[in-house]
């Protein structure tokens, strides 16, 4: 099967990227009001993105169809909101002090800084093109570091967390002593994680202050394998159902030499980016590492213990983790199509409605005062159920325009007939297809059409 490789195989018959693809995003998401850089007012703050009016409405559409299916949907998982700030023993214990680097190097020419394990010739600078110009490497600790309380100095270091799964580790005794939950049980959050990453860049792909979506699964020991399987299918599927076309998704097995120490197996979820494959998730059977590094860090028994069997044990951890924002990246790249009708270019967000940041937009045909009454009492009786827009600026063609190119499945127009007979038009933003409804049927009709 085409979407599971060995380690180590080749890629065959595989889509090319598509640069054009890259920049009509980023171009639309900024026009639109998506995604703008941060800052920019003052001439931009690198690498940083603030969320705009639509952004924060997709991005939120993703966070939640995560959770629905992670958490809502299942019985065996319950949700945390963990801080973000956390004290050195945390990531002593995780290891993220000692371990979480990269190895860094500079150009003694250019002056830029590189990613080593980035490099494609590890001797040759890509900026300036010169060879044998670089320092060597250092290891460079990707957490971000500050000060708590009044008093500056050792003793107040405090971390912005580079990840929200020790989260879910340091809680794993609460939860168990305060919830039903047995193995096998996960925890699920949704937040923001900070790295001094050395390479920024792909717009939202890689920045410094992200948001994941991470779950630790844990399991008896001996059920590992079987439920590391199970979450590989789970996630892959989740992709699938958010509308990513199956040749642009590949689950990536790691080769034995990328593993964690740690780590029996690891896979990604990878999408086809315009620039090549790019990871969206890391799914991974960590074994009893984690529970065992804070046990002994902290002095506390973190183990479960089986009244059924009597038996005491460390559970094992399946861990899918994903990026919220790289994935809406992702969701909107693939959504991302252009069409000729009527020699003119539509550009159109296919988004699955789950994702788009309105469901519903309602239009007027014309601005006049006549249409609003009606066209507004539509919007009201919309509002409740679903995220909608009212637009009743400029022509009606150019507002279809840009609704389909931010990705509103459905347009409610509202014309002068609309008066006569209490009846509205709704266009399907895919198809362009339109059915007049009586505007009492308005809500179950878009209910039943988006099927959320
Ligand atoms: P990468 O190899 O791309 O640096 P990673 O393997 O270090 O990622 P994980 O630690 O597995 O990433 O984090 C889980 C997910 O969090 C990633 O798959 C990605 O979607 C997201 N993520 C990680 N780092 C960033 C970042 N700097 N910007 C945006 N998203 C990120």
């Amino acid at each position: 099967m085409l979407w599971l490789l060995g380690a180590g195989d080749t890629l065959l018959a595989m889509p090319t990227p598509d640069s054009d693809l890259f920049d009509k995003v980023v171009n639309l998401c900024k026009r639109r009001g998506f995604v703008y850089p941060s800052a920019e007012i003052y001439g931009g703050f690198r690498s940083t993105y603030d969320y705009g009016p639509l952004g924060s409405l997709m991005l939120r559409n993703v966070k939640d169809a995560w959770w629905r299916s992670m958490v809502q949907l299942r019985d065996d998982v319950v949700g945390l909101d963990a801080s973000i700030l956390s004290p050195p023993q945390v990531w002593e214990a995780s290891g993220h002090l000692a371990n979480f680097t990269d190895p860094l190097v500079d150009c003694t020419n250019c002056k830029t800084r590189h990613r080593q394990d980035n490099l494609d010739d590890p001797d040759t600078c890509p900026s300036c093109g010169k060879p044998g110009t670089f320092t060597e490497a250092r290891a460079f600790n990707l957490m971000f570091r500050t000060q708590a309380g009044p008093v500056e100095g050792a003793g107040a270091d405090v971390y912005l967390r580079p990840e929200t799964a020790q989260g879910m580790f340091i809680n794993f005794k609460n939860i168990i002593n305060t919830t039903r939950k047995k193995p096998p049980f996960g925890i699920a959050q949704i937040g923001k994680s900070f790295r001094n990453e050395i390479t920024p860049g792909n717009f939202v792909f890689r920045t410094r202050e992200f948001e994941q979506m991470e779950l630790e699964f844990f399991v008896p020991p001996d059920d590992a394998d079987q439920w590391y399987e199970y979450w590989l299918n789970e996630r892959r599927n989740w992709y699938l159902d958010l509308g990513i076309p199956e040749d642009m998704l590949m689950m990536r097995p790691h080769a034995e030499d990328e593993l964690s120490h740690y780590s029996s197996a690891t896979a990604d979820v990878e999408f086809m980016f315009p620039w090549g494959w790019g990871e969206l998730e890391g799914i991974a059977n960590r074994g009893d590492f984690d529970l065992k590094q804070h046990s002994e860090h902290a002095n506390e028994k973190l183990e479960f213990f089986d009244q059924a069997t009597n038996e005491r044990y460390v559970p094992h951890v399946i861990e899918p983790a994903a990026g919220a924002t790289r994935s809406m990246l992702a969701f909107l790249m693939a959504a991302y199509d252009e069409e000729v009708v009527n020699d003119e270019t539509r550009a159109v967000l296919r988004l699955h409605a789950k994702l788009a940041p309105y469901k519903v937009a309602v239009l007027p045909l014309s601005k006049k005062d006549t249409l609003r009454p009606l066209a507004r009492e539509v919007l009201a009786s919309l509002q409740p159920h679903f995220m909608t827009e009212y637009d009743e600026t400029q022509a009606i063609g150019r507002r279809y325009r840009r609704q389909d190119e931010i990705g509103t499945p459905l347009c409610v127009t509202v014309d002068f007939e609309s008066l006569e007979d209490n009846a509205v038009t709704i266009r399907d933003r895919d198809s362009m297809e339109q059915v007049r409804i009586p505007v009492s049927d308005v809500v179950d009709h878009v209910r039943g059409a988006l099927a959320l």
